[in-house]
C-alpha cells in the first residue's frame, strides 16, 4: 500500500501544521500502519543549518547528519518511522539538483522549467521515500508556508499532479486553516472559505479541513464550512485550544474520527486503534505533583522555538518523574550583566531555579553569563545539565575557577588565549564552507563505569547525534583530570571527550552531543530523566 497525504496550511502561519501532520501520523500508526513523514520547505536555503535560530527556530539533526527544519523534531516525537536527509526537502535542494542535472547535460537540450522539471524533481523525492521502505503504507507530506505564498506554489503543484495522477483514493489533501474570533462577535469562517478557494484555484480540492479555533465549533458552523468548501461535514475537524499539552492533539483528533475519515477516503481497511501509549502519557500528565523550576540559560530566549527539542525533552522527563517542569528562561547576557548570579538564580532571586540547563549555541554573546550560571550551580550544589556548548562552558568554568586559568576559553570566542581548553576539531581546521560541514549526526560514545552518564543510560554504549565544530582540547586532558573534573565518556577510539561531570556534586553533567533530539513524550530520554530526578530528589531532601 502506498498512500500519500498532503498537509497544507492557509490563512496564516504558526497554526500548528507540524503538530497536526504529526498527530495524524500518530493516529495512523495507532491503526497499525507504517507511516513516513516528509517536510517540504519552500525556502531557498539548501538546509536549515545556516539559518539563525531567530529566523527559523531550532535546527533538528537526523542520524545521517542532515540539518533540518524543526518540524522533523515533531515527527520524531509523535511518530516512529525513520527520519533522514530524505525526509526534508527544500526549494534550495530541488533547484540545486535540477541545475546540476542541467549542467551534466541530462535534460538532452530541453528548456528547463518549473513545470515539469522542478515539479518532477519534487515528486521524485516524495516517491523515493515511499519506495525506500517496502513496508511503507502512508507518506504524510507537510508543505511549509501558507497557500498564496509565491514560494510554495511548485510544491502545491507537485501535490496537485500526484493527486491527479494517482487518483483521490491514493492521494488526498488535508488543509489547515484558522477560525478567528473577532472581539465581541462570533467565530469567523470567512478566512477558511478564502483559504480553500485559494487551494481550489491551484487545482486542489481539500478532502479534509483541520480548523484551528479557540473552542470546539458547533455543528451549524461545521455544516456552514462544509457547504462553502465542498468538504463533507464529518471531514471538518476542529483543532481547538487546549490548556493541557500538544500531545493531547492526537486524542482530540481521534475523538473527531480524523483517522477513520482519512482511511475511508483512501479506501484503507480500518483496523483496531491502539492509542494506549497516548492515553498512558495523558494519565501521567494529570498525575504530576509538585514542580521543578528549570533555568535555561541561553542566548536565544525570546523565541520559544530556538530550543524546542530541549524544552520538549524537559517536559517528557517531567512526565516520567511525575513532576511539573517549569521553564525559567534566563537570558545569558542579562546574567552576565547582573551584579550577583545568586540574586537572579537563587531562592530569593528574580528568577529562582531548582536546576540549570545550558543548551547548545554558537558565537560569543552571553558566554560570560553561561559560565556564571555553571559556576553558581557547581558551588551551590544545584543540578546542572550542559548540552554541547553547555558542556564546553562547564570545561571553561572549571579551568577558570578551579585550575585558576583565568584566560581559559574556547577558540571560538577568544583566539589568543593561553589556555584554549576548547578548540577546533582537527578535521575542521581547513573548513571554508559553512553549510553542512560540522561534525554532524549519529556516532558512538562509550561511557565509563560508575559515572552519572553510565548510570543514566544503564549501558556503556551510547548512540547520539552531534552538531559542533569545537571540542575538549586533548592537550589539557591530564591537567583537567588531575584537578578532579570527571571525564565520563569518549568516542570508542578515545580520541574525543564526549562528556564531563563535576566530582562530588548532586548532579553536574555535560555532554558534547544532543540528547534532546531523541526524547519522546511516550519515552523520555534517560539523561533528561536523570537530571529532573536529581532536581526532585534535592527538593525533597530540602523539604522538612
Ligand atoms: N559552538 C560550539 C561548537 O561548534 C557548540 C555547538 C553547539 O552547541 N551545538 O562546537
Amino acid at each position: 500500500m502506498n498512500k500519500f497525504i498532503f498537509v497544507s496550511g492557509g490563512v496564516c502561519s504558526s497554526l500548528g501544521k507540524g503538530v497536526a501532520a504529526s498527530s495524524l501520523g500518530a493516529l495512523l500508526e495507532g491503526r497499525g500502519l507504517n507511516v513516513r513523514m516528509v517536510k517540504c520547505d519552500p525556502y531557498i536555503n539548501v538546509d536549515a543549518g545556516t539559518m539563525s535560530p531567530y529566523q527559523h527556530g531550532e535546527v533538528y539533526v537526523t542520524d545521517d547528519g542532515a540539518e533540518t527544519d524543526l518540524d522533523l523534531g515533531n515527527y520524531a516525537r509523535f511518530t516512529s518511522g525513520p527520519l533522514s536527509r530524505a525526509n526534508s526537502i527544500t526549494t534550495g535542494q530541488i533547484y540545486d539538483a535540477v541545475i546540476r542535472k542541467e549542467r551534466e547535460g541530462r535534460y538532452l537540450g530541453r528548456t528547463i522549467q518549473v513545470i515539469p522539471h522542478i515539479t518532477d524533481e519534487i515528486k521524485g523525492r516524495i516517491l523515493a521515500i515511499a519506495k525506500e521502505s517496502p513496508d511503507n503504507d502512508v507518506v504524510i507530506v507537510e508543505i511549509g508556508g501558507t497557500v498564496g505564498d509565491i514560494e510554495s506554489i511548485p510544491f502545491l503543484e507537485a501535490a496537485r499532479q500526484m493527486i491527479h495522477e494517482m487518483g483521490r483514493n491514493n492521494a488526498i489533501s488535508v488543509h489547515l486553516t484558522l477560525i478567528p474570533e473577532v472581539a465581541g462577535a462570533e467565530l469567523k469562517t470567512k478566512p477558511t472559505q478564502h483559504s480553500v478557494k485559494a487551494m481550489q484555484e491551484l487545482g486542489i480540492q481539500p478532502d479534509v479541513l483541520i480548523c484551528r479555533a479557540p473552542v470546539m465549533l458547533e455543528e451549524a458552523t461545521l455544516r456552514k464550512i462544509a457547504l462553502f468548501t465542498n468538504v463533507e461535514t464529518e471531514a471538518v475537524i476542529v483543532s481547538y485550544d487546549i490548556d493541557t499539552t500538544i500531545y493531547q492533539v492526537p486524542l482530540m483528533f481521534y475523538e473527531q474520527k480524523l483517522d477513520q475519515i482519512v482511511l475511508k477516503k483512501m479506501g484503507v481497511e480500518i483496523r483496531h486503534a491502539d492509542l494506549s501509549a497516548w492515553y498512558a502519557m495523558m494519565d501521567k500528565f494529570n498525575a504530576r505533583q509538585g514542580r521543578a523550576r528549570i533555568g535555561i540559560v541561553g542566548k536565544y530566549m525570546e523565541l520559544h522555538d530556538a530550543y524546542k527539542s530541549v524544552y520538549e525533552a524537559i517536559f517528557h522527563a517531567g512526565l516520567s518523574c511525575g513532576v511539573v517542569t517549569e521553564l525559567v528562561k534566563v537570558d545569558s547576557a542579562r546574567l552576565e550583566a547582573a551584579s550577583d548570579p545568586d540574586a537572579v538564580l537563587g531562592s530569593g532571586g528574580s528568577s529562582p531555579v531548582d536546576g540549570v540547563l545550558v543548551p547548545g549555541g554558537f558565537g560569543d554573546r552571553g558566554i560570560g553569563g553561561m559560565v556564571r550560571a555553571a559556576s553558581w550551580a557547581r558551588t551551590h550544589g544545584v543540578p546542572y545539565f550542559g548540552i554541547c556548548l553547555g558542556m564546553q562552558v562547564m570545561v571553561i568554568e572549571w579551568a577558570r575557577n578551579v585550575l585558576r586559568w583565568e584566560d581559559a576559553d574556547s577558540t571560538e570566542f577568544t583566539h589568543g588565549t593561553a589556555h584554549p581548553v576548547i578548540s577546533l576539531l582537527e578535521d575542521q581546521v581547513d573548513v571554508q564552507m559553512m553549510g553542512g560541514t560540522m561534525r554532524l549526526g549519529n556516532s558512538e560514545t562509550r561511557a565509563c563505569e560508575g559515572t552519572l552518564i553510565h548510570n543514566a543510560y544503564g549501558n556503556p554504549v551510547i548512540h547520539e547525534r552531534h552538531r559542533h565544530r569545537y571540542e575538549f582540547s586533548n592537550k589539557y586532558r591530564k591537567d583537567i583530570l588531575d584537578s578532579g573534573l570527571v571525564l565520563g565518556a569518549f568516542t570508542p577510539d578515545n580520541a574525543l571527550v564526549e562528556s564531563v561531570e563535576w566530582p562530588g556534586h548532586t548532579w553536574g553533567l555535560g555532554v558534547q552531543f544532543h540528547p534532546e533530539f531523541k526524547s519522546k513524550p511516550t519515552a523520555a530520554h534517560p539523561l533528561f530523566t536523570a537530571f529532573v530526578q536529581a532536581i526532585t530528589a534535592r527538593l525533597q531532601a530540602d523539604t522538612p
